[in-house]
Formats: C-alpha cells, sequence, structure tokens
C-alpha cells in the first residue's frame, strides 16, 4: 500500500528576540547568523578515502540538504566552507592556502579526518601534518574516516559558529592576528 502522509516539515527555530500579538523583532545580526547558519554552502576539497565518506554524507540517507548545505561548490568564490578532507601532501599544500585565500569572508574551514587533522598515519617527509600548518581551522572531526553522523556533528558545530558570530568579528585584532600569522592577508 502506498504511504500518502504527508511528511512533517520542520523549520528552522526563530533566533531570540521578542514576540507578541502579530510581530516579532530581534536583531539583525541573529537573523543573519541564522541564515548563514543554514546557508552553508561546502567546497569539498578531497583527496582520498575520507572524500568518499563526505559522498555518503551528500547522499540521500544522511542528507546534508537538511542542513541547507546541498549545494557543493567547486568555486572558492562562491564557497563559505571549505571541507578538507584525505591525505594532503606538501606540495598540495600551496593549493590548499591559494583555495582558502580565494574564499570571500566569512569563510570557516572544516578539518575531516585523522589526515586533515594531523596528518594520520602518514607521519613521513611528504605529508602536511595537518592543515593548520597552512590556514586557520574552525572544527576537526577525527577519525580514520569519520562516519558521515560525525561530519554531519562537525556541521552543526560550524552552524554554531555562523549562527553566533559577530559582524565584527572579521575586522577584529585578534582575527587579524591570526591571518597575520598564516602570512594571509
Ligand atoms: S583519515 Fe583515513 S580514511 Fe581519511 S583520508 Fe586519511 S587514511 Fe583515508
Amino acid at each position: 500500500m502506498v504511504d500518502t502522509r504527508v511528511p512533517e516539515i520542520k523549520t528552522v527555530e526563530a533566533p531570540e528576540g521578542v514576540e507578541g500579538a502579530g510581530f516579532f523583532a530581534t536583531s539583525l545580526e541573529k537573523v543573519v547568523g541564522m541564515a548563514r547558519a543554514n546557508s552553508l554552502w561546502p567546497l569539498p576539497f578531497a583527496t582520498s578515502c575520507c572524500g568518499i565518506e563526505f559522498m555518503a554524507t551528500m547522499g540521500s540517507h544522511y542528507d546534508i540538504s537538511r542542513f541547507g548545505s546541498e549545494r557543493p561548490s567547486f568555486s572558492p568564490r562562491q564557497a563559505d566552507l571549505l571541507m578538507v578532507m584525505g591525505t594532503i601532501a606538501k606540495k598540495m599544500a600551496p593549493i590548499v592556502k591559494q583555495v582558502y585565500e580565494q574564499m570571500a569572508e566569512p569563510r570557516w574551514v572544516l578539518a575531516m579526518g585523522a589526515c586533515a587533522c594531523s596528518g594520520g598515519i602518514f607521519d613521513s617527509y611528504s605529508v602536511l601534518q595537518g592543515i593548520d600548518r597552512i590556514i586557520p581551522v574552525d572544527v576537526y572531526v577525527p577519525g580514520c574516516p569519520p562516519r558521515p553522523e560525525q561530519v554531519i556533528d562537525g556541521l552543526m558545530r560550524v552552524q554554531d559558529l555562523a549562527r553566533s558570530e559577530s559582524f565584527r568579528r572579521r575586522n577584529a585584532p585578534e582575527y587579524q592576528a591570526l591571518l597575520a600569522s598564516y602570512n594571509i592577508k
């Protein structure tokens, strides 16, 4: 028999605010944070096996579109979440950095899997021992490989950051100092 029930449609919760009969008021910062958090466009920088796990996360079973992130971008200029997944050879490191530099602010970085986080099992002369040697990382997802549930959890942690980030953070001296420490303008 065909199931004709209409699935329950969940909507994002409104940010904190003041509401009454026929009105709701909140701050612009909270509304923008809510919009950003629920429309993160990932750039999947996949070099090896962790990329396969990301593909599973994109698929219908785990369905990353539930979080507004079903639109992967392969142009850094149209992405705000760089997801690095896989072993990054030292020769590849300048490319990762260039991709990061081409992304507009605000931008976030998620290191997925042991290789991206720390070089993983490849403690060798040719492998970068973690992408935070070349770019700032916001969220680390451990595992070899991490399961899609962990990737989704990492994405939700990035959502938390995007939701609560103030407009001024990217202009703050601390943030500028962080970029300067990576020699990024
Ligand atoms: S962390 Fe493990 S699964 Fe992921 S890219 Fe490295 S070796 Fe492959």
